[in-house]
């Protein structure tokens, strides 16, 4: 079937209504479900039934909000998480345990970065960190027996470098590992890394999905395309191809085919861990959807002006927009994302990091922020936010120059933001 034109999605995708049932996406506010029979029930706690028993597991405002992603990502099966932390957690732990281990790209959101070397190395898995810029055969050498994933940003956050997703999806398959890639950044409006090659998509929805900064949130998509079943595979991914002792000796890549991955992360990890996303963040982050291709549109062509205006002023040593004409990963940028690619960038002042600071601080409408990618613009400057803890030669080595300031362009007019920009650069 002809997919539908990702505008189609933003607003009509997920939720169904038939006839009678309200228009709008209900918030079913309730964390349990009726049933008239207790064979009912029992089937569906033993996975023979799917239906709503318990919102710890599944809600039917979830399930629309995750099926409308799932359809803008190309998927076959996806799920809601608390946040984008949660996404992230799941998308591996579904698949690693304790002594296995898993590549990453070192450009990645400082959270993430956390709680894969910290916070996973505390349960047994490791991770190795690799350039994603550097030569294939160059990043092969990270793999070992026990390697379980490889996982990287469409553009990272905050470094605004573009994953070469289909070298990293070759990187992977000849691995025998499937490809996660966090989206945040570009969202399906702008990149569809399943058409690339990747197999898993995480989301933080806190950011343009959701859009207007109201709720946190996190989303994880089936590509269904990679096949933990087949011979190749099915020893190195046990929890899916096994029987699961908690669930009666179901084997979920017998049960569940292509649904698998997203039934296993479901069924046990939300069960046991339950980070599931409230069925009002879920309404929330809806609405933000409904607007998804707009507002992408006018981040992206905002952001562009504001990059070449920064790139235009004798104060601003250097600029870094994956859609600038010029920038390192412009290339990547033209490849990957045709319609554009985000809202943020980065830029440093001559002068370092007080100029920097002085800059922020005469800003008028552009916020000191720890957020990005909503509606409104605004800053960070990770040397004395989120990196304050390390000193200027650390920064440097996480390639956050004590400069940098993150810049998250949002949807005002565009001559406003750069009249902003002026102002405080001329103060
Ligand atoms: C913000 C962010 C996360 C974490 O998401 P939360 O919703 O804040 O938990 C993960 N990945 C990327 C790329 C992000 O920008």
């Amino acid at each position: 079937m002809e997919r539908r034109k990702k505008g189609t999605i933003c607003v009509q995708g997920g939720w169904q209504p038939s006839k009678g049932e309200p228009r709008v996406l209900p918030i079913y506010q309730s964390t349990t479900f009726k049933y008239d029979t207790s064979e009912q029930m029992a089937d569906l706690f033993d996975l023979k039934e799917a239906g709503y028993f318990y919102t710890r597991l599944q809600n039917p405002t979830n399930d629309a909000v995750a099926a409308k992603i799932c359809e803008l990502e190309g998927g076959v099966a996806a799920m809601l998480t608390s946040s984008g932390q949660a996404a992230n957690f799941y998308a591996i732990f579904n698949i690693c345990s304790a002594g296995d281990h898993f590549v990453c790209a070192s450009a990645i959101y400082g959270g993430t970065y956390n709680l894969f070397a910290v916070t996973l190395k505390k349960l047994g898995i490791e991770v190795t960190f690799v350039d994603q810029d550097a030569p294939e055969e160059e990043i092969a050498r990270a793999f070992r027996p026990n390697t379980k994933a490889l996982f990287g940003e469409t553009i990272a956050n905050p470094a605004c470098s573009v994953l070469d997703i289909e070298k990293f999806a070759r990187l992977a398959h000849s691995h025998g590992v499937p490809l996660i890639v966090d989206n945040t950044f570009p969202t399906p409006i702008n990149c569809c890394p399943f058409e690339w090659g990747a197999d898993i998509v995480t989301h933080s929805t806190t950011k343009y999905m959701d859009g207007h900064a109201t709720a946190v949130g996190g989303a994880i998509v089936d590509s269904g395309n990679f096949d933990w079943a087949a011979p190749e595979h099915a020893a190195r991914f046990p929890g899916l191809t096994t029987p699961d002792e908690s669930y009666h000796g179901l084997t979920y890549t017998e049960a569940f085919g292509k649904g698998a991955y997203i039934t296993k992360a479901t069924a046990q990890l939300m069960r046991d861990l339950g980070a599931i996303q409230s069925p009002q963040n879920a309404f929330l982050v809806n609405v933000g959807i409904e607007t998804l291709h707009l507002r992408m549109e006018r981040h992206c062509s905002n952001a562009l002006a504001v990059a070449e205006f920064l790139a235009g002023r004798p104060e601003v040593a250097w600029v870094h927009y994956p859609g600038l004409e010029g920038d390192k990963y412009h290339a990547l940028a033209q490849k990957y994302m045709l319609g554009g690619t985000c809202g943020v960038l980065t830029f440093g002042l001559h002068g370092g990091r007080d100029r920097s600071v002085a800059f922020m601080d005469s800003l008028k409408f552009v916020a000191i922020v720890t957020h990005v990618a909503d509606a409104r613009s605004c800053v960070l400057h990770p040397a004395s936010h989120t990196h304050r803890q390390l000193s200027d030669e650390q920064l440097r080595e996480a390639g956050v120059p004590p400069e940098l300031i993150r810049l998250s362009v949002g949807i005002e007019d565009a001559a406003d933001i750069i009249d902003d920009l002026r102002q405080a650069m001329e103060r």
